[in-house]
């Protein structure tokens, strides 16, 4: 038998299932599975990474500080206080390998992102889910589920895959009644699809207990190139900057996301033709019977009768070359979600729905 035995926790992680990109013999698929801008990256943004190509033979910048000072810029937050990720996957990996390892508890809700109880588990910490009310995050649950060995507690805020959020001033609430060692982190994977909305850094502000994820894979169309950021307390970013490798994130990529974050016209259409086409799909959905919670982000949760019609309307949508994601690794069996596509994806996906209606109706 061999000697080589991984960390204690590693064989408990299940290999994170990505949204599907293929259907087995179809072509001209339409991917609704990844949370993706189906707009695609600034045109500047890829104007910037083409550039950056000719001069892939330097490293890249380790400190990022172009890119941190641009992030500051735009979202009015100290670039000192920034650090920037291989994905907002990587600044969670770092938070769990620096506050949390044996004995220590990593919390986060019911419908939580996949990567929390990853990345916990990965550090040799116990990962404890709480419940939710109503696919919403229920903060007293959070609150009731905190012991003296709870170090972070991740909401996503919208949430992934609900599209749910909470107020601010439950933020608030959570955030003053943890433990004094346990850290709040809000992963704003889908802030920018709320208009005005800070993700919390007016609330961090005034807090020290409070930690703010970010990425350019959703709304900014860069999900390929693989940046994300972290804001927190001035001594919080000094102890994730240790474990940090140097090149972490690629010249193109910072070049990209740098020229992205400074297009904030390109933003403000990605989140308007999201917001349109998200209304009209979950109207659209209703009138099939098909319910969905109001949605904050860029995609539709669609609840199904059971476990059997959502599998039922996966499979036939996959036949058409509609690929949305099954949820049942989420705890949600009875759902799918949908990304909000372009207008013609998301016609061509009603369509569709109502032919898988009908075609039940007549069963
Ligand atoms: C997509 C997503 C992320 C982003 O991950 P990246 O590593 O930045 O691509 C983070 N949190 C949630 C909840 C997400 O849905």
């Amino acid at each position: 038998m061999t000697q080589i035995t991984p960390q204690p926790g590693i064989m408990d992680i299940a290999l994170y299932q990505g949204g599907a990109a293929h259907v087995a013999g179809v072509s001209n698929t339409i991917k609704l599975s990844s949370n993706e801008n189906p707009l695609g990256p600034s045109p500047l943004a890829i104007t910037a990474m083409q550039e950056a190509a000719a001069t892939m033979h330097r490293h890249p910048s380790s400190d990022h500080l172009a890119l941190r000072q641009a992030i500051g810029s735009v979202e009015g937050l100290n670039p000192d206080q920034i650090i920037c990720g291989a994905g907002s996957d990587e600044i969670i990996a770092f938070l769990c390998q620096c506050y949390a390892g044996p004995g220590d508890e990593v919390l986060y809700t019911e419908h939580g992102f996949a990567m929390y109880r990853i990345s916990a588990l990965a550090a040799g910490a116990t990962p404890v889910e709480v419940k939710e009310r109503e696919r919403v995050t229920d903060v007293d649950a959070l609150l009731a589920g905190c012991t003296a060995r709870t170090k972070l507690v991740f909401i996503a805020n919208p949430n992934n895959p609900t599209g749910t959020m909470i107020s601010a001033a439950e933020v608030a609430r959570l955030a003053d009644g943890l433990p004094g060692g346990a850290l709040l982190v809000l992963d704003g994977a889908y802030a920018e699809y709320v208009e005005g909305f800070d993700a919390g850094a007016a609330l961090m502000a005034e807090r020290d207990n409070v930690f703010m994820t970010r990425t350019f894979s959703k709304i900014y169309g860069l999900g390929g190139a693989r940046v994300g950021w972290g804001y927190g307390p001035a001594a919080i970013i000094d102890v994730l900057n240790r474990v940090r490798g140097p090149f972490n994130v690629s010249s193109t990529a910072l070049a990209g996301a740098e020229a992205a974050v400074r297009d904030r016209a390109y933003i403000d259409r990605s989140r308007a033709e999201n917001a349109k086409w998200r209304s009209w799909l979950s109207q659209a959905l209703a009138e099939l019977g098909i319910a969905s919670d109001t949605s904050c982000t860029n995609f539709i949760l669609a609840r199904f009768a059971d476990q059997a019609e959502a599998e039922a309307c996966d499979t036939y949508l996959q036949a058409q070359g509609l690929i949305v994601r099954r949820v049942a690794g989420y705890r949600l069996p009875c759902a799918l979600r949908i990304t909000i596509g372009d207008e013609a994806a998301c016609r061509k996906l009603v369509a569709a729905i109502a032919g898988f209606k009908s075609e039940q109706g007549t069963a």
